[in-house]
Order: C-alpha cells, then sequence, then structure tokens
C-alpha cells in the first residue's frame, strides 16, 4: 500500500514536471541560440509614455498587472491559448502590431506560443535574471509592455525559438 503510494506519487511528479519545465525552463549563458541574439538590459526610451494612473484606467487590473508590473497570467487562462483565427496579435496597451497567427503554434504550455515576432522592431528581448533564473524578457518596442519571455525550446519550429505570451497582454485583429 505504502509503496503503491509512493509509486503514485512518484509518476505524478513525473508527469508534470515537462510543463513545469516548459515555461520556466532556464536558459544556459552558453546557449548558442542566445549568443547571437541582441538582448538589451535598458527597460528606457519607449515612444509611448503613460503614468500607472493612467494605464490602469486604460487596462484594467489584470493587464496592468501583467503588462505594467511585470505579472504572469494563469496558465491555460487565455482565450488566445487555444485560438487559431488567421489575423495580427497587437500589445493591449499601444496596439503596436506583435505577432501574426502565421507563426502561433500550440507548445502546450498553458500560453499563447509564437516562434517568432512580426517584426524584429516590434519587440525588445531584456535579459531577466529575476527569481533567481537566467530569462529573456520580452516587452513591447513602442510602449515597453511586458509580454512575456523567449525560450530556445520551440522544438520542431523555424529557428527553434519559443515565445511565450501572456494572452492578457494582446488583442487581436482579424485578418480581412
Ligand atoms: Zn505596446
Amino acid at each position: 500500500m505504502r509503496c503503491g503510494r509512493s509509486l503514485i506519487l512518484y509518476l505524478f511528479i513525473l508527469a508534470t514536471m515537462p510543463s513545469f519545465y516548459a515555461c520556466y525552463a532556464k536558459i544556459s549563458p552558453a546557449d548558442t541560440l542566445f549568443k547571437k541574439r541582441t538582448i538589451q538590459k535598458k527597460m528606457t526610451g519607449f515612444s509611448v509614455d503613460k503614468t500607472d494612473e493612467q494605464w490602469m484606467k486604460q487596462l484594467g487590473e489584470e493587464a496592468f498587472r501583467v503588462l505594467r508590473k511585470k505579472g504572469t497570467e494563469p496558465s491555460f487562462s487565455s482565450e488566445y491559448e487555444t485560438f487559431w483565427e488567421p489575423g495580427i496579435y497587437v500589445c493591449k496597451g499601444c496596439d503596436a502590431e506583435l505577432f501574426s497567427s502565421n507563426t502561433k503554434f500550440d507548445a502546450g504550455c498553458g500560453w499563447p506560443s509564437f516562434y517568432q515576432s512580426i517584426d524584429k522592431t516590434k519587440v525588445r528581448e531584456i535579459e531577466d535574471i529575476s527569481y533567481n533564473m537566467s530569462r529573456v524578457e520580452v516587452v513591447c518596442n513602442a510602449c515597453g509592455g511586458h509580454l512575456g519571455h523567449v525560450f530556445s525550446d520551440g522544438f520542431g519550429q523555424p529557428g527553434g525559438l519559443r515565445y511565450c505570451i501572456n494572452g492578457v497582454s494582446l488583442g487581436f485583429k482579424k485578418k480581412e
């Protein structure tokens, strides 16, 4: 009985580990993919600039927490996680066009995932060493809104990257 219970626990840990690892994977500084990328340290110089009060009024509590305070929405909570309509995903903060549905894929991690941004100038990739991890944060290059992180585990996708993006940071424009 006791043995059976630990076996179940062991299997549970084994089963849940990949999903945890998928979105919190540590990026080794030696990662060759990331060596070639322009990772910035600056969170300044954005063309859209508003006060916290103005952002809160515009975005509402949850989008404000994620976009302006670098929060994370709960996994599998976004309508965009399983949304496959053709169109363009825009920044919820400033409407900048960020990702195309053509590059969206099902990573199974609980957040909308893309293998590239619509244009390299639209997002800024920033070194993020919070929570004792070495990650690359992705923000909107126009308003600085926090979108998510980019990982090098977009296995099977062109370029091999996975932009793991909070759905609450995005809006959607349907293809005409
Ligand atoms: Zn923006």
